[in-house]
């Protein structure tokens, strides 16, 4: 293939940007700033797990305490009931005057136990409260982060994507100045070869696999024409000779 040489060293400009633009690709796919946001969604979803799973366990407290307290109301009842009998003297007999009296006292011992449980589980719900109310301020500090975090994200993709745009338009420039079937060549070749098809050759070496030419390799290209279009033995890229060549 015969290029100008002119065009053969605007390939590599080409290349450059290419190689460019390829970083800003994969600066986009690996932004630490994507990841974060990523990670505070993972978070956010925990956080939202846990405080619905708290405030099903208050629901369940809530429930116990009302059995609870209505278990000490009852036994209250009783013992009113119980008491008002024994005050209004409507017991005669020494037995059943006994018998009231051991069901007050043993109905008294009960109530000071549900009482008891009442407390215990106030106290229970008082700790689940609190850490309901935890999470809640975890749940509003997250939310909050990941919205600096998401400003951040799309600050740093908006700048990525003005350097692409940059770099895209210089690419297009200098893509237009190359023969179209040098051009070819070269994108045939960048896509085969791990995204670098042409390659300056500086002193002695190949700028595309990094091997250093062989003495008969370098005069062969010492004589070959500036037009002709040389091509890497090593990697088959297209060697582009430059004043930095060493030939
Ligand atoms: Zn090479």
């Amino acid at each position: 293939m015969k290029a100008e040489p002119v065009h053969q060293r605007r390939l590599l400009d080409v290349q450059d940007l290419d190689t460019a633009l390829g970083r800003v690709a994969h600066r986009r796919r690996t932004m630490p700033e994507a990841t974060q946001v990523q990670e505070l969604d993972a978070r956010l979803s925990e956080l939202r797990d846990a405080l619905a799973a708290a405030d099903t366990a208050l629901a369940d407290i809530d429930r116990e305490q009302r059995k609870a307290e209505s278990d000490v109301e009852q036994v209250r009842t009783r013992t009113d009931r119980d008491s008002r009998r024994l005050d209004a003297g409507q017991v005669s007999s020494p037995k059943e005057l006994e018998s009231l009296q051991s069901e007050i006292d043993s109905l008294r011992r009960r109530q000071s136990e549900l009482e008891e449980i009442v407390l215990e589980i106030m106290e229970r719900r008082e700790a689940a409260e609190e850490r309901r109310s935890g999470l809640q301020r975890e749940l509003e500090e997250a939310t909050a982060t990941r919205a600096t975090a998401e400003e951040r994200r799309a600050a740093a993709l908006a700048e990525l994507k003005a350097e692409e745009s940059e770099l895209q338009q210089q690419r297009e420039q200098a893509a237009a100045e190359i023969p179209d079937d040098l051009l070819a060549l070269y994108t045939k070749l960048r896509d085969q070869y791990a995204g670098v098809g042409a390659a300056a050759l500086r002193q002695g070496r190949c700028e595309g696999c990094k091997l250093a030419l062989s003495t008969a390799e370098l005069s062969e290209i010492r004589t070959a024409l500036s037009d002709e279009v040389v091509r890497c033995e090593q990697c088959r890229r297209i060697l582009v000779r430059t004043p930095e060549s060493g030939l």
